[in-house]
């Protein structure tokens, strides 16, 4: 197997033309190696895009958004005072990513190419709405996360692209939001069902202008619940409304039955999680109104 470690994105790009679909990038590898210990990918070519971290190693914060470079590590985002600021759910989903070890070399550009909807960051990413940024030799494209995480371990990276930041919009005035993964079984496991909840509050305080709720590892990619977003918008949050919506979800993903539950039972915990995690995000924008 051949082995190049670029430095700029022109580097990047002349070793895709070369190498095409025999080519990988390789950003903190944690993913990508496994996959290759398992012969699920056999590579001619490893592109070590680490020493692109000078450029897209860097959180930015802009006006009413906050540019995240792909290279940036998921302890980063776990740790960093900025990151907390902006976005408290964002840090406290890093947070829950694997162990120590492991989310000191992912990446966030890594972990969202590797397109496994078991991953905890894109669920919260969703819920914030984010976009990523790709740049090809013609240029970049910004592209939604929903229509970027394609299907099982598929995104929209196309031939000859690298995913180079993620743009994170502000959360909306008088939100809350939480991040709640299942985790029956070991503390660093994936999650067995996640859900991210966010709810924004009209003017008055009570009633909801916007809810958001993504469902992660019960489906082929990341899930928005868009039918208990519909019931939930322009109503007054009450327990019962609250239940209405989450009792919607269970029809809107479609698990596997694997070692962490049957699809039954996770479907079943999808209308559980969803309410605790609403009813959460709720509490959280009284508290951020009051
Ligand atoms: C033991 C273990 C436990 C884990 N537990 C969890 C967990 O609980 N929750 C969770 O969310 N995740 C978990 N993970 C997954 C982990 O989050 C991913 O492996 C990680 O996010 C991948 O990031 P990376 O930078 O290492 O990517 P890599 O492994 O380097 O790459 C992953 C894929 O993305 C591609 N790629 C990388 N960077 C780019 C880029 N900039 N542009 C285009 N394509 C790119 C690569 O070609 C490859 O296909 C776990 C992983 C391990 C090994």
């Amino acid at each position: 197997m051949d082995y190049l470690a670029p430095t700029t994105l022109a580097e990047v790009f002349d070793a895709l033309d070369k190498y095409g679909e025999d080519a990988r990038l390789m950003a903190g590898g944690t993913g990508l190696v496994n996959m290759i210990k398992q012969r699920l990918v056999a590579p001619e070519c490893l592109i070590n895009i680490s020493g692109l971290a000078g450029q897209y190693g860097q959180v930015r914060p802009e006006a009413t958004a906050l540019t995240i470079g792909a290279l940036v590590t998921q302890r980063h985002m776990e740790t960093s005072a900025v990151i907390r600021d902006f976005s408290p759910l964002l840090a406290d989903t890093y947070h829950r990513v694997a162990t120590i070890r492991i989310r000191n070399a992912a990446t966030v550009g890594g972990g969202l190419a590797h397109g496994d909807p078991s991953q905890d960051p894109p669920v919260s990413l969703s819920v914030l709405r984010a976009r990523v940024r790709l740049a090809g030799r013609s240029g970049v494209r910004e592209v939604e996360l929903d229509d970027f995480l394609k299907d099982y371990y598929e995104t929209d990276v196309r031939p000859g692209e690298v995913l180079t930041e993620v743009v994170l919009p502000a959360a909306p005035a008088r939100s809350g939001s939480v991040y709640m993964k299942f985790l029956p079984r070991t503390a660093d496991d994936y999650a067995t069902v996640s859900v991210a909840a966010l709810v924004a509050l009209a003017d008055d305080g009570k009633t909801c202008r916007e809810a958001r709720v993504t469902l992660g590892a019960v489906g082929t990619t990341v899930i928005r619940a868009t039918a208990a977003e519909d019931l939930l918008r322009g109503q007054v949050l009450t327990d019962e409304a609250i239940r209405a919506a989450a009792a919607t979800v269970p029809a809107a993903v479609d698990p596997l039955t694997d070692y962490r539950g049957s699809a039954d039972y996770k479907r079943d915990m999808t209308e559980v999680w969803t309410r605790r995690a609403l009813t959460e995000a709720l509490a959280r924008a009284q508290q951020a109104t009051a």
